[in-house]
């Protein structure tokens, strides 16, 4: 009854979905209405870091609802929610990094961001790289290099030029029209490819000599994801802008841009409202966005990252998986072609783990799952994939 009108009253957005009907979720754990377990090894996308339903962020949930939800548009009334978290934020954060715009999503922190380089350089033109996902308003979407996916969208932003990722020659592409150049460290919807070190030094350099500034996006890397709070602490950079999303609600949606202060202030004048929203920085998902980095910040223990990864790279060994790719636990798994991927996938859901592949890559499989999941969690799922394997070997 439910599957018939999931599939007669919403929106469909691919020909085969999922359909899976979840009644509760808890932990790593996603149970469906006819209690059959799923461990969650793709957090929602990135988002459920802390594990589903943190009694934590349940708690800061609830009381800020006994107090209230949503009272004005952002950034008229002064809500100890969102100051409370601005704070707490910039205090893990490098000094230039030190003013927060909360916003509903990751795309619209990109919006806004876009929007911010544009007024603090007054320059006209965007870089971005070939196959990256920014988010799916028109502003991010041009921001894509995919033909694929945009074609049916034209005509998108002018103005944007396209680097392919790691290639020292095409820093050529940053000039001094160049007003921001977006990067992902991890790039994920293209199978978690790691940015060369060497490449960002000369992206910096390139940027220094045009004036243009760094917008990264950490909607993927961010809140522990990496083995670190951000992902730029372990390549020694500081971005101009930081945005943020996804993990960063402890499953609430809100998602920020982070800038210096001189900057950010360029949205207040001339003309006044320089990025507006309704709902961004709702109280109740900054209450739950606060809990969220405290525990990541505080109780997780982010060295175990590094080691859980390396569990998974240890006992993903077999003729059919051609590398892994990823940081921490941003983890993207090879197999010769998309039809392998599909074939595992479908073989992981009925064995009860939920994995996922990628927009740019679809021969390789996600693996995202909550920092929290154990290591039995991990043991089973690398079976389970290796099983797979094995039953399409045979
Ligand atoms: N940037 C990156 C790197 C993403 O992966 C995503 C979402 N997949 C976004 C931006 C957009 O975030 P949202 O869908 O939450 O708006």
């Amino acid at each position: 009854m439910l599957r018939h009108q999931f599939l007669q009253s919403l929106a469909q957005t691919s020909p085969s979905p999922l359909m899976l009907e979840i009644s509760h979720a808890s932990g790593c754990t996603l149970t469906d209405t006819n209690g059959k377990e799923y461990l969650d090894m793709i957090s929602g996308i990135s988002v459920s870091n802390v594990g589903h339903r943190h009694p934590k962020i349940i708690e800061a949930i609830h009381k800020q609802c006994e107090l209230y939800l949503h009272l004005m548009v952002y950034g008229e009334y002064v809500q100890s929610p969102q100051v409370l978290l601005a704070e707490a934020s910039t205090e893990v954060l490098p000094n230039t990094l030190n003013t927060c715009y909360f916003t509903n999503s990751g795309t619209e922190a990109i919006e806004g961001s876009m929007k911010l380089a544009k007024r603090v350089t007054g320059k006209p033109r965007f870089a971005a790289f070939y196959r990256s996902y920014h988010g799916h308003t028109q502003g991010a979407m041009s921001l894509m290099g995919s033909e694929y996916f945009t074609a049916s969208y034209a005509p998108l932003l002018p103005c944007i030029d396209f680097l392919h990722f790691n290639k020292q020659e095409e820093i050529r592409k940053i000039t001094s029209d160049t007003a921001a150049i977006f990067i992902e460290l991890v790039k994920a919807e293209n199978g978690c490819i790691p940015i060369d070190p060497n490449f960002l030094a000369a992206i910096i350099k390139k940027c220094k000599d045009t004036g243009t500034l760094i917008i990264l996006d950490e909607n993927q890397t961010g809140f522990g994801r990496t083995g670190s709070l951000f992902a730029f602490q372990q390549f020694d950079f500081v971005p101009d802008i930081l945005v943020l999303g996804k993990g960063m609600g402890g499953g609430m949606p809100i998602g920020a841009f982070i800038a210096n202060h001189e900057h950010m202030m360029q949205l207040s004048h001339n003309p006044v409202l320089g990025h507006i929203t309704t709902f961004g920085g709702h109280p109740v998902c900054c209450a739950a966005a606060l809990a969220n980095l405290q525990l990541i910040a505080n109780e997780i223990n982010l060295n175990e990252i590094k080691l859980k990864e390396a569990l998974i790279c240890e006992q993903l060994k077999h003729p059919l998986i051609k590398a892994v790719h990823g940081l921490g636990l941003l983890l993207a798994i090879e197999f010769e072609s998309e039809q392998i991927n599909q074939q595992i996938i479908k073989h992981c859901i009925e064995q009860g783990v939920i994995t996922d592949w990628f927009l740019f890559a679809p021969n390789m499989l996600r693996l995202a799952p909550p920092l929290t999941c154990t290591n039995d969690n991990i043991t089973y799922t690398c079976r389970t994939i290796i099983n797979s394997c094995n039953k399409i070997l045979i």
